[in-house]
């Protein structure tokens, strides 16, 4: 076993550190910026959202930051998850890759999102936080966040996109069984969402626009707070937890990934299974090729601009250099709900700038198609939003049978899609189509990026 591995892994294997992935950068990110005055946003800026201990790892440079026994405790319920060899899936596509993916649906809510909604509900207790509202596009991170507020004794005010509450009833049902209250968004509770309906009263909502409703009642009560499921560097930070374990598996199957697949949406689970491998990588160790895959419908990666934006539609939140779509971008209402975000994590759009990652798109069809083929092979069904990472793998094993080449590729099977039915059942019925964004939306929700003057 290498040395980083026996460190940071004890007889539980389960990390005791998250890895953060600051302290091994050849360059910074460049800062996040306040609004109005355009200078760094300083921790009194966060306070009134986040509480202190998460806002020191937002800006921490340490590059192991120890993971409370508490959350280890929970941790414990479904980590390690398992690593899988994909044997069956390597002879239906008659490959000589070596096909491997994480399993990440083994948590009680069935992706990796708790793994960083514990280890926020239980900072928020200790800052004696009583209510945190949040946003949920999908229903994965919503119900993820009410799995932890009911662990923590926290009430969790869940704003669902629209398109997703009404696609997704027993998601909805799930964060109410855990206690959370759900709401649609936009909404009639906040500034926010009152003047979006007044506009349009069907508006489908997006996950921009139900941040903005998150962040303004978490503003303007003392005992709330707000979480967001991904995009921020606590949030991939607690991610790593993922790529720690797989190390030490990939040890103990005597191999190494040539070649690691995620799905980005606000790139937390690609982080989480990416930036161990990379540290590894940037430390001296081996060279691997890191693909994000996103939908071809809201491609932040792929067709967004590198700018500083707003996280959210009503413009409450710090600026951020990202890729982005502009945060006033609605992307169609596709199947994969998590991944209908207008930007990007910082540190991901930093990396892809660096070019230490590359980015591909895809249309839902064609995932769906993998989803299928990976669940006739190895039995689980991924969630819509997990077929993009699926794709991207059989397309890379794909590769190497053409090319004749035995490559090592491992893959994050972020979540099943067991409350994601309805999307199969309109893919079986022939129902699902390839949607485009509007062009000249995008032309325009671009246009109206705030002006940045370099710094
Ligand atoms: C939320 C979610 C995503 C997208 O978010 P990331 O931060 O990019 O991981 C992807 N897959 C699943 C299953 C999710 O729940």
């Amino acid at each position: 076993m290498s040395d980083t591995v026996k460190y940071l892994l004890d007889e539980t294997r389960i990390p005791k550190f998250w890895y953060n992935i600051a302290a091994d950068l050849p360059s910074p990110p460049p800062p996040v910026l306040h609004p109005g005055t355009m200078q760094p946003v300083g921790p009194a800026d966060l306070a009134p959202l986040f509480p202190m201990a998460l806002i020191e790892q937002e800006v921490s440079t340490e590059r192991e930051i120890m993971i409370p026994g508490p959350v280890r405790d929970i941790y414990r319920q479904w980590r390690p998850s398992p690593l899988f060899r994909a044997r069956r899936l390597e002879k239906a596509l008659d490959t000589p890759a070596r096909i491997y993916y994480k399993y990440e649906g083994v948590s009680p809510a069935g992706s990796h999102k708790p793994n960083t909604a514990v280890a926020q509900a239980f900072y928020n207790r200790e800052a004696g936080i009583k209510r945190i509202a949040t946003e949920t596009g999908a229903g994965q991170w919503g119900s993820s966040l009410a799995f932890a507020g009911a662990l923590f004794g926290i009430e969790v005010d869940v704003y669902m996109v629209r398109v997703s509450y009404d696609q997704k009833p027993y998601r909805r049902a799930l964060m109410e069984t855990y206690g959370a209250r759900c709401v649609a968004s936009p909404s009639t509770e906040t500034h926010a969402g009152r003047a979006i309906l007044e506009k349009n009263p069907r508006h489908p909502g997006s996950l921009g626009i139900a941040i903005s409703e998150a962040v303004e009642i978490a503003a303007s009560r003392d005992d709330t707070n707000y979480a967001l499921g991904s995009v921020l560097n606590h949030v991939l930070l607690h991610q790593t937890v993922i790529g720690q374990e797989a190390i030490a598996q990939f040890d103990m199957a005597n191999d190494y990934p040539d070649v690691i697949v995620g799905c980005t949406g606000g790139g937390s689970n690609f982080a989480g299974i990416a930036f161990p491998f990379l540290g590894a990588q940037l430390r001296g160790g081996k060279k691997v090729r890191f693909v994000a895959v996103e939908p071809a419908a809201c491609p932040s990666l792929t067709r967004g601009k590198y700018a500083y934006d707003f996280g959210d539609t009503a413009h409450l939140t710090p600026l951020t250099k990202m890729h982005t779509l502009g945060s006033t971008f609605t992307p169609p209402g596709f199947h994969a709900g998590g991944l209908r975000y207008h930007g990007m994590a910082p540190l991901v759009s930093h990396i892809k700038e660096l070019g230490l990652i590359e980015a591909v798109a895809y249309h839902q069809i064609q995932c769906f198609e993998a989803g299928v083929q990976f669940a006739r092979a190895e039995g689980i069904l991924p969630a819509p939003e997990a077929n993009h990472a699926v794709r991207g793998a059989i397309d890379e094993a794909l590769k190497c049978k053409r090319e004749g080449v035995s490559r090592s590729i491992l893959f994050n099977l972020c979540g099943h899609g067991h409350f994601d039915m309805q999307a199969y059942i309109d893919y079986f019925g022939g129902k699902l189509t390839d949607q485009t964004y509007d062009e000249s939306e995008l032309a325009m929700a671009l246009a109206g990026l705030p002006s940045v003057k370099a710094a």
